[in-house]
């Protein structure tokens, strides 16, 4: 597969979703928007992959394809051995259930005017499948609720953090294979965000899920997932254990990242370095590299040739010209003991 840019894709059997090329462009007024340009990705089972990038990179456009709630424009989605963009309909809508959708901001996700139970048990019944009070109080408990304190609360009774733990038992009433998890805990109050991501990580390991993070913040994913995606404007950057990825960061975009986690410690006083200037506009991205219009190292070759995915240590895939000349760098910084430095 070298040099078709599709170097990180394992050639293994339990790979359990595979995206092969997805290309996702929105036609507007203003144009045709890029919004996912040929990305490949596989997901083991029982593995958390996390999709990191700054807002407006197409996380949510991607994470859509690969679950299945919006065709891709292009692309290949196989899951559990089904190649699910050539299936008919009915046998599509059979898979739907094993795939599901966690979003951003739990209360509006959720019907304003039905009661817990009612809302978990909604899956199951759209399904044409009853549940009985004990599975759905079973469910309501497993995602550290008491169900009779909340069992018949409606969602604007509760706090983000509790609808985001029904929108889980509402998603694992219908016993999926995999769980997307857009954004989470991104709109919670920093003081549950750990308490959701601990169920998340629980759940996980119970239920043997397998599980595709999305979120904007990369301290949050790396914490979370066995693989790191990085993205950029619609294309990947990076594919990383994340073990790795503070250590061996061979992206010039993923070492920005980095530098703008904020450092926990008080007493140390590190300005972030912030990524220089917007974000391009997805209606024209720039020619080659993506990322080349905001990146401190970029030359002739970026705006001429697109660099390719392909494997800098073993299973972890970068795409930048210099992605071996930063891997050196990083390397040599880890052999001496020190912190990744700015790439400038
Ligand atoms: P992210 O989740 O990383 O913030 P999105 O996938 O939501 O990014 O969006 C990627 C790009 O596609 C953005 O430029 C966004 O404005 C655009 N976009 C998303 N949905 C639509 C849509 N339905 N129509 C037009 N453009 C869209
Ligand atoms: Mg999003």
């Amino acid at each position: 597969m070298a040099g078709s840019g599709k170097a990180h894709l394992r050639d293994t059997d339990d790979v359990l979703l595979r995206v092969e090329d997805i290309v996702v462009e929105y036609e507007t007024e203003a144009g045709t928007v890029y919004a996912v340009s040929n990305v490949s990705l596989d997901v083991r089972r029982g593995e958390t992959l996390g999709i990191v990038g700054e807002s407006g990179c197409g996380k949510s456009t991607l994470g859509r394809a690969m679950t299945m709630l919006d065709p891709p424009t292009s692309g290949t989605i196989d899951f559990a051995g089904h190649g699910v963009t050539t299936l008919s309909a009915s046998k599509r809508r059979q898979l739907r259930p094993k795939l599901q959708v966690i979003f951003q901001d739990p209360i509006s996700a959720l019907n304003p005017r039905r009661t817990v139970r009612k809302i978990i048990g909604e899956g199951p019944e759209i399904w044409g499948r009853k549940v009985s009070d004990e599975q759905i109080n079973e469910l309501i408990a497993a995602v550290g609720l008491d169900p009779q304190a909340v069992g018949d609360r409606r969602p604007g009774e509760m706090s983000g953090g509790q609808c985001q733990r029904v929108a889980i038992a509402r998603a694992l009433m219908l016993e999926p294979d995999v769980i997307l998890c857009d954004e989470p805990v991104s709109s919670l109050d920093v003081s549950v965000q750990a308490q959701v991501l601990n169920l998340l990580e629980r759940l996980r390991e119970e239920r043997e899920l397998t599980l595709v993070f999305i979120a904007h913040d990369l301290g949050v994913v790396k914490n979370i997932s066995d693989r790191t995606a990085v993205m950029y404007l619609g294309k990947l950057c990076e594919v990383v254990p994340s073990g790795d990825l503070h250590r061996f960061p061979s992206h010039p975009y993923t070492r920005a990242l980095l530098e703008a986690i904020p450092v926990p410690d008080p007493e140390v006083e590190i300005l972030p370095m912030e990524i220089a200037g917007d974000l391009p506009s997805p209606l024209a991205p720039p020619s080659g590299c993506r990322f080349r219009t905001r990146c401190v190292m970029a030359t002739n070759r970026c705006a001429a040739e697109e660099p390719q995915m392909r494997e800098v240590r073993p299973g972890h895939f970068a795409a930048c010209h210099y992605s071996e000349d930063l891997l050196a760098r990083a390397e040599a910084e880890q052999a001496s003991g020190q912190e990744p430095a700015p790439v400038a």
